[in-house]
C-alpha cells in the first residue's frame, strides 16, 4: 500500500450517460471556447449522426465556430499531433475538442503540449515534465475504453523510431469529459473486444500496483465486477445499451483509478508491441495480461487472491497462492470468451525484437509501479511466453 499521502486527480465535469452529448456546445460557451479544432478521423466524422455530427450540431446550436482536423491515425504519430498544431494556428483556433477514441483523445493532448510547451514532444517524454498549461481542452469519448478523456497520460508513437512514448502530467487532464452510450452502440465487435480489455487490464493493474490506495481500489473493484458481468454481453450484441452503458461506467472507473493508481509492466510492455507492429493497444495488453500478472504473484499474493474473489471465482479453502492462479486463470477466460487470440505471433511480433522491446519497456513510465521489479531478462521471458502459447 502507498504511503497515505497522495493527490487523485480528474476533470473537474464528466458528463455520463444516454443523450449528455447535447450539452456540449453549452459547456464549450461557458468555458469561453470560440473556436475549437475538432480532433477526429474521417471515419467518424462521416458516421450519420454520430459522436461528430451530433457534437457539431450543439457547437452551432449554440453559436460556437469550430475548424475540423480529420486524420488522427490509430497509435497516434508525432506528425498527427503536427497537422493540429498548424491548423490550430492558421485557423485562429483558441481550444481543442477531441471526438473518438483513446487516439482522438491522445493527438488532441499532444497538439495541445506542443503548441505550448515546445516543439520537441519527444524531450517531454515521462512525468510531470510540463510548465504551461495546454489550450482549454473538451473529451467527447466513443469507445470504452482507454480512460484517455480523463487521464494525465498522453500516448504518442514516434513513427521514425517506432517507440511508443507517454507524456504524463496533470496538465494534460481535459477540463470536461462526455461519456454518452448511445454514440457506442455500432462499435464493431474485435473494436468492443480490444477496448474493453483495454479497460480490464487497466482495473487490474492499478488494483497490484505499488502505488494503489483505498480510493483507487474501491474503484477498480467496481470496474472489474462490471466488466466481468457485461463485455461479453456487450461483445456478444453491440446494441444491448445496458451493456454498453455498464462498459463505459466501468472505463471510467478503471480510467480514474489508473490515472492516480498508475499502471504495470502489461503497459509498459504493451506500448512496445504497439509502437513496433502498429497493434490495437487494448489487444496487445489482453495478450499480455496472464504472463505479466503470473509474473507478478509472488509479489503480492494475497491481491491476486482477492481478484479471484473479484472475478466470481470459489476460493474457498485454497492456499492464497492457489486462489492467485485462479485470478490468472479468470482472466484468460475473460479473454478467450470475447476472441482475444492466444499469441503475439498473431500481432506479428518476432523473437528478435524483444530484447530492444525489453529494454524500452523498463523505461517506459508505466513500469515503475509495476509490484515485482524486473530485469530485462525478466521481460523478454514474459514476451517469449506470449509468443509461445499456442
Ligand atoms: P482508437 O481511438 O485508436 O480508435 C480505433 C478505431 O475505432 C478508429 O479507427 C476509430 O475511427 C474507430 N472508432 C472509435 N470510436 C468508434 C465508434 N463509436 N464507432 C465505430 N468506430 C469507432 O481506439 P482506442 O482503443 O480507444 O485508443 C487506443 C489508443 O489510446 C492507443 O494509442 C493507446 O495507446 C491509447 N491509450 C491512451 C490512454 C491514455 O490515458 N491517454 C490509455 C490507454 C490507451
Amino acid at each position: 500500500m502507498a504511503e497515505r499521502s497522495y493527490d487523485f486527480l480528474m476533470p473537474s465535469v464528466n458528463f455520463f450517460g444516454p443523450g449528455v452529448i447535447s450539452k456540449i456546445g453549452d459547456r464549450a460557451k461557458m468555458l469561453g471556447m470560440k473556436k475549437p479544432v475538432i480532433v477526429t478521423d474521417k471515419f467518424l466524422e462521416g458516421l450519420k449522426d454520430g459522436a461528430v455530427e451530433q457534437t457539431l450540431d450543439s457547437l452551432k446550436a449554440a453559436g460556437v465556430d469550430y475548424v475540423v482536423y480529420n486524420n488522427v491515425e490509430p497509435n497516434p504519430k508525432i506528425r498527427n499531433i503536427k497537422e493540429v498544431k498548424k491548423l490550430y494556428e492558421e485557423s485562429g483556433a483558441d481550444s481543442i475538442i477531441t471526438v473518438g477514441g483513446g487516439s482522438a483523445h491522445d493527438t488532441g493532448k499532444g497538439a495541445g503540449i506542443i503548441l505550448t510547451n515546445g516543439d520537441d514532444i519527444t524531450k517531454l517524454a515521462g512525468i510531470e515534465t510540463l510548465d504551461k498549461a495546454l489550450p482549454p481542452l473538451i473529451a467527447v469519448n466513443t469507445t470504452a475504453g482507454t480512460g484517455s478523456e480523463l487521464t494525465r497520460h498522453a500516448v504518442i508513437t514516434n513513427e521514425e523510431t517506432h517507440l511508443k512514448f507517454v507524456v504524463v502530467s496533470w496538465r494534460n487532464i481535459p477540463l470536461v469529459s462526455f461519456n454518452d452510450p448511445t454514440l457506442m452502440l455500432d462499435v464493431p465487435k474485435g473494436l468492443t473486444t480490444a477496448t474493453g480489455m483495454d479497460a480490464f487490464v487497466q482495473a487490474v493493474e492499478p488494483y497490484v500496483s505499488v502505488d494503489h490506495n483505498p480510493i483507487t481500489d474501491s474503484q477498480c473493484v467496481e470496474a472489474i465486477k462490471l466488466i466481468e458481468t457485461s463485455l461479453r454481453e456487450a461483445v456478444a450484441n453491440g446494441h444491448n445499451l445496458d451493456a454498453r452503458t455498464k462498459m463505459v461506467e466501468a472505463e471510467m472507473l478503471a480510467g480514474m483509478a489508473f490515472n492516480n493508481a498508475n499502471l504495470g509492466y502489461v503497459h509498459a510492455m504493451a506500448h512496445q508491441l504497439g509502437g513496433q507492429y502498429d497493434a490495437p493497444h487494448g489487444v496487445c495488453c489482453a495478450l499480455l495480461l496472464p504472463y505479466v500478472e503470473e509474473y507478478n504473484i509472488i509479489a503480492c499474493p494475497d491481491r491476486f487472491a482477492q481478484l479471484a474473489e473479484i472475478m466470481g471465482e470459489n476460493t474457498e479453502g485454497l492456499s492464497t497462492r492457489d486462489a492467485a492462479e485462479l485470478a490468472i486463470k479468470a482472466m484468460k477466460q475473460l479473454s478467450e470468451d470475447v476472441g482475444i487470440p492466444h499469441s503475439i505471433k498473431k500481432i506479428g511480433a518476432k523473437p528478435e525484437d524483444f530484447e530492444l522491446m525489453a529494454e524500452n519497456a523498463l523505461k517506459d513510465g508505466n513500469a515503475f509501479s509495476n509490484p515485482r521489479k524486473g530485469t530485462k531478462e525478466d521481460i523478454i521471458k514474459i514476451f517469449q511466453a506470449a509468443y509461445d502459447a499456442e
